[in-house]
Parts: C-alpha cells; structure tokens; sequence
C-alpha cells in the first residue's frame, strides 16, 4: 500500500474531521495576477479557461479528495491584491463529506 493509500485509510479509519473551505470568487475583480494559485499550499487553484469583463482569466477551485482539497488556510483571500477570493470554513459535512469537493461559487460583479 503506497503512503497516500495509507494517509487515505488513516483519514477514513479515525473520521478525522479537517477543516474544509468553500471558495468564492468575485470574477470580474480578478486581474489575473496568478497570486492565489502560486501560493496556494494545496494547489487546488487553477487558472480557469473563462475570462472576466476584463479580459483576464480568474482561478477556480479543482479539487481531488480526500487529500488535495481546500483546507481554508485563506492564503488565497490574504494574497489576493484586489479582494476577488474569499474562503468560508466549513465543517466535511457541509462540503459532503470527505469524498466530495468544496464548491466554487462566482460571485460575479
Ligand atoms: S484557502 Fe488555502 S487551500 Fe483553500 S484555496 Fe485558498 S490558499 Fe488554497
Ligand atoms: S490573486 Fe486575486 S487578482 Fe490575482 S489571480 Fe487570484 S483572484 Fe485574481
């Protein structure tokens, strides 16, 4: 069994109850800079294939559970130069459950 499959097991096993975080993107303030996604710890920031009214192209959420999902460090909302991301903590549940991801929601204008 590789390492990840035992992180995996372990998680499943013992329920443990990690924080979760629910993305929220407002598009159309994003320029694009890359920031978030450059230092965003677990990597589940992306640079989306949409452009905003500004022409750049804003991230979104793609997430691979259990292990590579948002943890709501808010690294993101912290780094973002123009206020375009923001993270609410949510519990597993909320998101449903660790097999499923947390949502990226586009809060537009
Ligand atoms: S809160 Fe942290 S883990 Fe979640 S998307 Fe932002 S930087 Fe990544
Ligand atoms: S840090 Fe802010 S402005 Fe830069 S790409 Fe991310 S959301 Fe857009």
């Amino acid at each position: 069994m590789s390492s990840e499959a035992k992180i995996i097991k372990l998680l499943r096993d013992h329920s443990l109850a990690l924080p979760r975080g629910r993305v929220y993107v407002i598009e159309d303030r994003c320029k694009g800079c890359g920031l978030c996604i450059e230092f965003c710890p677990k990597k589940v920031l992306h640079q989306s294939e949409r452009f905003n009214a500004k022409g750049y192209h804003p991230p979104e959420l793609i997430e691979e559970p259990p292990l590579k999902v948002c943890i709501a460090c808010k690294f993101c909302e912290m780094i973002c130069p123009d206020f375009a991301i923001f993270v609410e903590e949510v519990s597993a549940e909320e998101v449903g459950g660790m097999e499923e991801g947390a949502e990226c929601t586009n809060g537009g204008g």
